[in-house]
């Protein structure tokens, strides 16, 4: 074999090296187009930039750790609030290239753990299509209609309410909000029934009046009477409490309510005759008795005040008993007889005679005896005056179908008016009451009325 000379390349090595450069060349452009492609392969769609109302947050390898993350979150918050919750803010995943990095699904979580805030559950409640505020859960929603409804509960025993129910419609929708702005049943209700929970209220001093403080306040005499039912009329008591919210409720309520009242019947008055009664008399002879009847009203209420009243039932509990008069029958003498009796018993003496005297007429003669010597009646008749008359003291008028006669000053009369007296009888004691000197009996005579025509007492008793 010829060695090769220095400087000189043997032909094989030449040949081998030429190949091993073809190869080496092959292989670095495989490496290049692979290594490339395994580049732009490896970026697309493997990162999400996790962006929060926009702002950025952290990457993560795919969609559906966000989703994760997301659901951990939610269900930490649904068992702090103690009901469904949902993320409030807007959270979304963005597809990025970007040179090849690890996704931070830890970084992620910590930093959204941090920012995100949360709806939760609720109920809004809706009247007519319109919004008010959201309650909690269903039980609110009861304990609200309950609210409305006791606001205008009749406090009254025997009133029962039969039927509540909203002009409006009051429906309720689910969604999320947030807890903060979640009611409580009796602040809607407040909303609801006076379109507002916001309370004012003014103490009333001295020399307040209605209008002095509507026109303070800027309000209208009409619309504090409306904010306050209470007031009795417009007078104010110093210390009063004025609200001065004009209610401008979003509901009305109408409620149903059935009253039992027992109610008294009147009695009917029957009549018979009694020939023992003169005709100007009667007297009852059985006491009658008021029936009572049970009534059941229905009561038809809007916001309280009373719009309709109807009686639905009403039954007799106890029938009333008739009063039964017994009318006089006995004709009085339609002229008296004008044979009168003496009035005082033993007589006494006459101190004082009919017709004129120093002191004026005088309408009667003024018989002395002992005090409370027996006054009695000159002649049968009902008496029509008992009592007190002036300067006749105590005195007794007897009706006799024609004549009248007065007795006066009695210390103590004993028949009452309408009272059938007999001839003789003793009606009276003698005295000195009204305007008399001495104790005597002051004895009239008249016809046409108790203070009719005056007759000379004496000409009818015979000397
Ligand atoms: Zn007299």
């Amino acid at each position: 074999m010829k060695l090769p000379r220095v400087g000189e390349v043997p032909d094989f090595i030449d040949k081998c090296a030429d190949y091993q450069r073809q190869v080496l060349f092959f292989l670095l452009c495989s490496f290049i187009l692979w290594g490339s492609m395994y580049f732009f392969l490896s970026q697309k769609g493997d990162l999400y930039m996790v962006e929060v109302n926009g702002l950025e947050v952290g990457l993560l390898a795919n969609e559906e750790e966000l989703e994760e993350i997301l659901c951990t979150l939610e269900s930490e918050a649904a068992e702090y609030y103690g009901r469904p919750a949902r993320v409030a803010e807007e959270v979304v995943a963005k597809k990025v290239f970007l040179p090849l990095r690890e996704g931070e699904p830890e970084k992620v979580f910590a930093q959204l753990h941090n920012m995100l805030s949360y709806k939760v559950a609720a109920k809004m409640v809706i009247v007519n299509g319109k919004e008010v505020l959201p309650l909690n859960s269903e039980e609110d929603v009861d304990l609200l209609h309950e609210m409305v409804a006791s606001a205008f509960i009749p406090k009254e025993e025997n009133v029962l309410l039969k039927n509540v129910e909203t002009a409006e419609k009051v429906t309720t929708r689910d969604g999320f909000y947030y807890p903060e702005e979640i009611c409580d049943p009796e602040t809607l209700a407040s909303v609801l029934l006076r379109g507002t929970d916001r309370k004012e209220t003014y103490l009333v001093s001295r020399g307040d009046s209605l209008w002095k403080i509507a026109r303070d306040y800027s309000l209208s005499v009409d619309g504090l009477k409306e904010a306050n039912p209470q007031l009795n009329g417009e007078k104010l008591q110093i210390g009063d409490e004025i609200n001065l919210i004009v209610p401008e409720p979003m509901v009305n309520v109408f409620t149903v309510e059935r009253l039992i009242v027992k109610e008294k019947i009147p009695f009917e008055t029957r009549y018979c005759y009694d020939d023992s009664l003169w005709k100007l008399q009667s007297k009852i002879v059985e006491e009658g008795k008021p029936g009572v009847k049970e009534i059941e009203y229905q009561i038809t209420r809007e916001n309280g005040k009373e719009i309709s009243r109807e009686i639905v039932t009403q039954k007799v509990i106890a029938e009333p008993e008739p009063q039964l008069v017994a009318k006089g029958t006995s004709d009085i003498p339609s002229k008296g007889t004008g044979n009168f009796l003496w009035p005082v018993q033993g007589g006494g003496r006459i101190t004082s005679n009919y017709g004129w005297r120093g002191s004026g007429f005088h309408a009667g003669v003024d018989i002395g005896a002992g005090k409370n010597t027996p006054v009695l009646a000159a002649d049968s008749g009902v008496v029509v005056y008992e009592g007190w008359d002036g300067g006749y003291g105590n005195t007794i008028v007897i009706f006799h179908g024609y004549y009248y006669t007065r007795y006066g000053h009695n210390s103590q009369n004993k028949v009452s008016s309408g009272q059938a007296v007999s001839r003789g009888q003793v009606i009276a004691s003698m005295g000195s009451t009204g305007r008399a000197t001495g104790c005597h009996l002051h004895f009239e005579v008249r016809t046409g009325g108790i203070y009719g025509t005056t007759i000379n007492p004496l000409s009818f008793f015979s000397p």
